[in-house]
């Protein structure tokens, strides 16, 4: 078995102004096509992949974790969801696993839906609500309204997703600080364990990039979000979470998964910043098994075709070098508030910190940049301001 698994489900009912994620608008007619496909291709990843151990005492720790992501997972019906949780479970023991679904706010209206996915087990949901203001949700072309999103949260927790998290964007056009304020103030009010906040992204080529360079809408300057992400900070920290990533907050309830890092935390991005092995399926999802990384083929009928002929849909492969797992488990590890643990790093990469990194250790301390406290490097206070300094010396 191996214990992580990311699914792509490439749908959505249109598609929102800042995306730029591998997702299809108006191709509802090939999800049955693609869930048999999907299906395919976890039963031939369950017969090519030998189980993996968990490289590191930490990365034991997690559960399994299955995380359907999107596009819009929750297009597909409740069969379908089935059908594909059921393949998974080739690969991942689904008893005591961490199942998460994505969801639009707008596509889980109506209790069946969501009570339906917690019956077929299903014990995480991640509601992308991103803002509580319809203006802006009309600006991002978001399908839902701030009231349904709202509706949808607390069907869900009728439905008995105890653990559910909720996406919020900051940085939006027109939006302010004090907009922003009281928008923290209303969800920190919300029984949510977990919040993730991101900043946007203006990616090239999308809709809202194009207005922005037409001078259409603008966007608060790196000052002012910058202003959002500490007013973010302060009001969910005042209303009891941890924050243990540099985006995503917890309630610390019901004990700790690693130090530090509450239960409630995603497990399964949690094993993404231990860099630890995961299996991905689905269209243009990216797996990896040291030392193999890959990408499935992004558009959904060069994918079902491959799936087809019997093949692996991989577009894209490469090998690692022992020094970009190095690399890699400094630059996702040093994005949890913990930082990372020597003993992890040692057995996770074959070699101690000090051996790989003394020199750039030893000068970020110098320059208060990062710390090393009980057996682990973490940010100080102001490394975290200068990520990238840091991050480079890794590299
Ligand atoms: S719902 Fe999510 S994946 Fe779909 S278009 Fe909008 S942002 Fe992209």
């Amino acid at each position: 078995m191996t214990p992580h698994l990311y699914l792509h489900i490439p749908f959505c009912h249109r598609r929102c102004a800042y995306c730029d994620f591998n997702t299809y608008a108006n191709m509802d007619a090939r999800i049955e096509a693609y869930v048999q496909a999907l299906c395919a291709e976890l039963g031939m990843l369950a017969r090519q992949f030998a189980p993996a151990p968990p490289p590191s005492a930490e990365a034991a720790a997690l559960r399994p974790t299955i995380f359907f992501g999107g596009g819009t997972p929750t297009m597909l019906s409740l069969g379908q969801m089935e059908r594909v949780l059921n393949a998974a479970a080739a690969l991942v023991p689904l008893a005591d696993a961490e199942i998460t679904s994505e969801a639009n706010p707008g596509t889980v209206l109506g209790r069946d839906y969501l009570h339906g996915l917690r019956a077929l087990g299903f014990n995480r949901l991640s509601l992308g609500v991103q803002s509580l203001h319809d203006p802006t949700l009309r600006l991002l072309g978001r399908i839902h309204t701030a009231d349904e999103a709202r509706q949808s949260y607390a069907e869900a927790r009728a439905a008995g997703f105890d653990n559910l998290n909720l996406d919020f964007i900051f940085g939006l056009p027109g939006q302010d600080e004090a907009q922003w304020a009281a928008t923290l103030a209303t969800i920190a009010t919300w029984e949510v364990t977990h919040f993730s906040l991101y900043a946007l992204i203006l990616e090239e080529g999308t809709p809202l990039y194009a207005q922005l360079t037409a001078g259409r809408v603008s966007v608060p300057d790196d000052d002012a979000t910058g202003a959002m992400y500490e007013t973010a900070m302060e009001a969910l920290g005042a209303a009891g979470y941890v924050q243990y990533e540099i985006s995503n907050w917890v309630r610390p309830d019901g004990g700790e998964v690693l130090p530090g890092i509450p239960q409630q935390a995603c497990h399964h991005n949690l094993a993404y910043w231990l860099n630890s092995d995961y299996l991905a399926a689905g269209a243009g999802a990216h797996g990896h098994r040291y030392p193999r990384r890959y990408s499935d083929l992004l558009g959904i009928d060069d994918y079902i075709k491959a799936v087809g002929a019997g093949r692996l849909p991989v577009a894209e492969e490469h090998t690692l070098t022992p020094h970009d797992l190095r690399a890699e488990t400094m630059l996702m590890g040093m994005r949890l508030n913990i930082g990372v643990s020597e003993a992890h790093f040692a057995a996770r990469c074959g070699m101690s910190l000090d051996t790989a990194y003394s020199e750039a250790l030893g000068e970020l301390v110098g320059l208060g940049l990062i710390e090393r406290v009980a057996g682990r490097v973490r940010f100080t206070p102001r490394g975290r301001m200068l990520g990238n300094r840091v991050f480079e010396r890794f590299v």
